[in-house]
């Protein structure tokens, strides 16, 4: 049987797949890696190769559920309708909120933004992508004027020097470390990783630099002003295309916060190597300053040329397989639709494509404050979507109380019992992986399919179907008429034609015929080119922007000493809701782990295989103890997946505050205080 090409259900790389279906009941598949697909040319991780392991229906949603009792669809739908339709005749728009993710297809997340935008008239948008990347949105945008990755992985084969930062990427994104260690072999490309922790990555740098926790800033900033001593900043690049903020070169006045010795070697390398990408990723982005460390590292490569160019620029790459397709449809709450914000032409442009009957006035509210708002009951309705904020979300406590007092929560997910699905009214369940029909868009911009291998079980339904079942019960019908996931993704690519206009880079015009059959055979392609930015910056000057940005320091706390961050695991996957099925993948490391310097260990009492309580001022978790001198003293480090539904200790969601980066509303997980002490 031929296999059939889709793409990996997890991170951002977004590797094709050649599935091989056995047939049957059983839902036996093969997984390979794609040779031809450009990501990864047949390279998998353990988690991609294992996501047969994942595709059972044990723990399947599948059938919709008013409360605990299973309902028809129509019976169902007229529910969630009716609750919708009664909300906002009673508390207006603003009352209704949708809460998407990175898991779902462009296809359910365009028809969602739809929905919520165009005709209940709510900015109320919003996504886990939000704890993902949002910072390097606002970053992009700040210094390009849209939201654009200025980079390819073509980029990374090509490169002399790679900055990694906030990123173990030979755990998070495995395959791009593959890719590096290939360019390594063959161009002796130099790899620095700029990390507090010693992770896997940094072990097999050329140069880690511990930096503190939120250091980033303070040491992109020296850099620059090092290179500028030094004669290397690209005046003639510059001149022609960039323009800066007032004082500018004044404010790069800031100690690197590193050992002389290390920022030597560091300058040393940089200077030696203008072929340089800076890759980011969360521990950049998960940060009270994540927006300003963008611009930080941006900053960099704009005043050095580095950027537009082969094998240079700074390039964000993202946690899960479709937070850009959700960036590009515009399902964040801080965008209108397609890369078009909220002017008044921006508005009406949109409305008229929709023949929307009720375009929303301006912004939503993003995921932290969307739940506090829940919190203080001016959210009334709220659907959540293939995500289960009540782990992800920081303060989980804090998010549960809301969703308890939620009048009206329903939840679209495959899965029967997690945690977020225990506060739902309605449960509504959904296509997962292997069933799901439509595109995801990677970290290079690079659109591919997520094929169906298997018939859809149950009663399940895609999210973008459920979500225009919804919209023809609210009488709004006309406007989501799709019988395809082909249908949706031809709108949204003709709707790009009112980006194109406006001068932004994103443009599918050229899938706005598409047919079915063409949708069924789309080979992977990346909107803007391999570098979309050489052709000019999608400002009103056509130039980029050099952005002032201070060092942040976070305020010592008596009570709460040590600094706590937060990790992922090689071989799970947020809230290992998937991972967690794989009995292959649960023996890297079965439990979680708080991660300690053996000084601080010693000085506290714990010892390794002890067991860690680690207290925040949002609330506690126990783990077991690893010493480590990989973590630098004063620092804790803890995994985010485990949670409540799950027996034993490390439910980490309880520790970590609302703080988030006052620009891109993306929360600070990554530097928190908290103290720790013997069980
Ligand atoms: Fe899947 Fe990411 Fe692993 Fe590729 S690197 S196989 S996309 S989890």
């Amino acid at each position: 049987m031929a296999a059939i090409r889709t793409t990996c259900a997890y991170c951002g790389v977004g590797c094709g797949i050649a599935a091989e279906v056995s047939g049957g009941d059983d839902r036996g598949v093969v997984i390979t890696g794609d040779r031809a697909h450009p990501a990864n040319r047949g390279r998998l991780c353990s988690k991609g190769t294992h996501l047969g392991e994942t595709v059972g229906l044990e723990g399947r949603l599948l059938a919709p559920m008013i409360g605990e009792r299973e309902a028809s669809w129509d019976e169902t739908l007229d529910l969630v309708a009716g609750r919708m339709r009664e909300c906002i005749a009673e508390h207006g728009p603003d009352s209704v909120a949708l809460y998407l993710s990175g898991q779902l297809l462009t296809e359910d997340y365009y028809a969602a933004n739809k929905l919520a935008k165009g005709f209940v008239g709510t900015g109320n948008v919003d996504t886990n992508s939000r704890l993902c990347m949002a910072s390097a949105v606002a970053a992009y945008n700040r210094a390009f004027g849209e939201d654009v990755v200025p980079c390819s992985y073509e980029d990374l084969d090509a490169v002399d020097l790679v900055l990694l930062v906030g990123s173990n990427t030979a755990w998070c994104h495995p395959v791009v470390w593959q890719r590096l260690e290939k360019t390594r072999e063959r161009r002796g490309t130099k790899i620095v990783v700029i990390d507090p922790r010693r992770t896997e990555t940094a072990e097999q740098a050329d140069l880690h630099v511990a930096v503190a926790p939120d250091g980033d800033i303070a040491l992109f900033n020296a850099l620059l002003a090092e290179m500028r001593r030094r004669g290397l900043v690209d005046e003639e690049y510059l001149a022609a295309h960039v323009e800066e903020d007032a004082g500018f070169w004044d404010s790069l006045t800031h100690q690197p916060g590193i050992p002389d010795n290390t920022f030597a070697k560091l300058c040393d390398l940089v200077a030696r190597h203008p072929r340089m990408i800076t890759l980011f990723s969360q521990g950049a982005n998960q940060s009270v300053c994540g927006t300003d460390k963008g611009n930080a590292i941006t900053n960099f490569h704009l005043a050095t040329g580095r950027i537009n160019r082969i094998g240079a620029g700074p390039f964000s790459i993202t946690g899960q397989p479709n937070a850009m397709g959700g960036r590009e449809v515009g399902g964040l709450a801080n965008m209108l639709a397609c890369h078009l914000g909220f002017s008044e032409e921006e508005r009406a442009d949109v409305a008229a494509f929709w023949n929307a009957s009720n375009i929303c006035a301006g912004p939503g509210l993003k995921a932290v404050e969307l739940f506090r708002a829940v919190h203080e009951g001016k959210i009334k309705f709220l659907w959540i979507m293939a995500t289960n904020p009540a782990v992800s979300l920081p303060d989980s406590g804090f998010v549960r109380e809301a969703l308890s007092r939620c009048p009206t929560v329903v939840v679209s997910d495959i899965i029967a019992d997690t945690d977020t699905g225990r506060f739902a009214h309605v449960r509504l369940p959904a296509h997962g992986w292997g069933e799901k029909d439509g595109t995801v868009t990677n970290s290079e911009r690079r659109i591919s399919r997520q094929r169906a291998l298997f018939p859809a079980p149950g009663e399940t339904r895609a999210d973008w179907k459920i979500v225009a079942d919804v919209a023809a019960r609210m009488g709004w019908g006309d406007g989501f008429a799709w019988n395809s996931a082909a249908d949706v993704f031809r709108e949204y690519a003709q709707m790009t034609a009112l980006a194109k206009a406006r001068g932004k880079v994103l443009d599918l015009t050229a899938h706005a015929a598409i047919s079915a059959s063409e949708y069924e055979a789309l080979e992977p392609f990346q909107w803007g080119g391999e570098r979309p930015l050489s052709r000019g910056y999608p400002t009103a000057s056509g130039k980029a922007r050099l952005v002032s940005v201070l060092p942040h320091a976070p305020v010592a706390s008596a009570e709460f000493p040590l600094r706590l961050n937060t990790a992922r695991y090689r071989d799970q996957w947020h809230t290992m809701t998937r991972t967690g099925l794989s009995p292959t993948l649960s023996q890297h490391r079965p439990e979680p782990l708080l991660e300690i310097h053996p000084a601080d260990a010693e000085a506290l009492g714990l010892v390794d295989g002890s067991l860690g309580r680690v207290e925040t001022e949002s609330g506690a978790a126990v783990y077991r103890v690893l010493v480590s001198d990989g973590q630098r003293r004063g620092e804790i480090c803890v995994p985010m997946h485990w949670s409540d539904t799950m027996a034993g200790q490390g439910r980490s969601n309880r520790l970590r505050s609302q703080a988030v980066d006052p620009v891109s509303g993306q929360p600070g997980f990554k530097n928190g205080a908290a103290r720790v002490g013997p069980v």
